[in-house]
């Protein structure tokens, strides 16, 4: 499909002569790029990196992504090497070691900077991940489920439903939902929806949305505003728009010249953007913003509903077992759910979910029967899950798995295990059952899989070392423990 004939215009009142290449670079294929979980994987010595980020590393092909295990275990995320810019900004302004931070990801669907984010911050901060599209937020559920940090609150509401946070955010990112320009190679649909008109509707919903949420962010923190769109409208003038509205000043991030980003400026805020035809990754617009340094005057909503409940002592001991380092973490009951959170997290989410619409947050464990704890599957899928002293450790068949699927010549799971020889009676850690990939495969299928392969009751299933979920054998027959709604289906 042709581009759009005033989109070519605006590109060139852009660009000059040189919007004949990004209009070239528009008709070729989009790279394909994946970053690694360094929770669950090392990074990866070798291979083409994404230039801005740690983890981010360029593929040769596109593999079937959906019947890899190890994307289904968190052990990586496919994103667009543009966006991983995000890791840049971040490091430059928050620097490496800012834990314990409240992180406010405000239209966060599918995740992509939402697993960024929480890697970042680290285990100890808070990572609210809110999407207003209810079922949009179920997709940004089950990633941030499948990353296994447990340190982030998936939220489903309006961003004026933040107004009530005052001051409270260290770290805002709103990476607008916009007019896609920068997507038009990648995603046709996004050519055939795009219209001047639309284009005006976008800058005005950004807006509104920047307005809403100004307020959450506290005195001297940062917030990043991101679109994947060139026009001027969605960027510069926002931007400028921004610098009337709100007392804020704006940061520059050093960008290494090799990198073929264009930094430029709007009413004195830098601003960082992205084409095609420059370097290997999708249309993107980047600038901080710095919120003038003052008074911080924090305040959570009065809450509406009782949320958490602490856990008992005694109700305690059944579920610590199943977490490598309990004496981190706080256990909440929500209903007939066990939840497992940081601790230096856990007002934090009981402030949020006393106001807000979450869909999860933290690690949703099981269910208690007695003195024993049901797993449920995101309890398979945290990285600090207990495990037996001889797994969780470098695993050649981990490395050879990734080679076969394409991604990577050489990587290691980054934990050692933490219980060397002999594991505490206090921890719980069930047999682990190794699969290979059409057994894992079926498995995550929600298939049959061989009962001879697993020991009797609970098993941990894995692929290559890394954790993919639960399975119960009882005599001649498993229970597929996989829950049915993320099953792979045929392909
Ligand atoms: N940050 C995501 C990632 O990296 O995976 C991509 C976000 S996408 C560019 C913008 C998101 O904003 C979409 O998920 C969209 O549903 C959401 N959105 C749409 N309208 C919105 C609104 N009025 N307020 C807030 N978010 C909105």
């Amino acid at each position: 499909m042709m581009l759009p004939k005033p989109f070519q215009d605006s590109c060139e009142r852009l660009l000059g002569a040189e919007s004949t290449r990004l209009f070239e670079a528009l008709e070729t294929a989009s790279p394909t790029s994946i970053r690694f979980n360094p929770y669950k994987l090392s990074e990866q010595p070798e291979g083409r990196r994404v230039p801005w980020s740690r983890y981010g590393y360029y593929l040769d092909e596109r593999p079937q992504f959906t019947l890899d295990p190890l994307f289904h275990g968190g052990a990586y995320y496919v994103q667009e090497p543009s966006s991983m810019f995000v890791e840049h900004v971040f490091r430059s302004v928050m620097g490496d070691d800012s834990a314990p931070l409240r992180v406010l990801d405000l239209c966060a669907a599918p995740g992509g900077k939402t697993t960024l984010l929480a890697t970042l911050a680290g285990l100890e901060s808070t990572v609210v991940a809110n999407e207003v599209i209810r079922p949009r937020s179920l997709a940004l559920a089950d990633n941030v489920r499948r990353w296994g940090l447990g340190n982030v609150v998936v939220t489903n509401n309006d961003p004026d439903h933040f107004a009530g946070f005052r001051d409270w955010f260290d770290f805002v990112l709103v990476d607008a939902p916009c007019s896609g320009e920068g997507m038009f190679r990648k995603d046709p649909a996004a050519r055939a929806e795009w219209s001047e008109s639309g284009v005006a509707l976008c800058a005005a919903r950004q807006r509104r949305i920047l307005q809403s949420v100004w307020p959450s962010l506290r005195p001297g923190g940062m917030l990043v505003y991101s679109t994947c769109t060139f026009n001027t409208a969605e960027n510069e003038d926002n931007v400028r728009w921004m610098t009337d509205e709100f007392d804020c000043e704006g940061v520059d991030i050093p960008v290494d010249g090799g990198w073929g980003i264009v930094c430029g400026e709007a009413a004195g805020i830098p601003t960082f953007r992205f084409y095609p035809h420059r370097l290997d990754g999708e249309g993107f617009f980047a600038a901080v913003l710095r919120k003038a340094d003052g008074r911080a005057h924090e305040q959570t909503p009065r809450p509406r509903k009782a949320t958490l409940a602490a856990l008992s002592r005694k109700a305690v001991a059944p579920v610590a077992g199943w977490v490598a380092q309990p004496d981190y973490m706080r256990f909440a009951s929500v209903g007939d759910q066990v939840y497992g959170y940081y601790t230096t997290a856990y007002d934090s989410v009981a402030a949020l979910a006393g106001s807000l619409n979450v869909v999860a947050s933290g690690i949703r464990m099981g269910q208690v029967f007695g003195t024993t704890l049901r797993p449920e599957h995101p309890l398979a899928l945290f990285h600090d899950l207990a495990r037996h002293s001889e797994a969780g450790g470098p695993n050649d068949s981990l490395r050879k798995a990734l080679s076969d699927a394409g991604l990577s010549p050489d990587v290691t799971p980054v934990s050692q295990p933490r219980h060397k020889g002999v594991v505490p009676d206090r921890f719980v850690t069930m047999p682990e059952v190794e699969l290979q990939l059409s057994d894992a495969q079926d498995y995550l299928r929600k298939k049959e899989v061989d009962a001879a392969l697993f020991d009797e009751g609970v098993n941990l299933v894995c692929y290559a070392g890394l954790p993919i979920g639960w399975a119960k054998r009882i005599g001649a027959r498993v229970n597929n423990m996989y829950p049915k709604e993320l099953r792979i289906l045929n392909l």
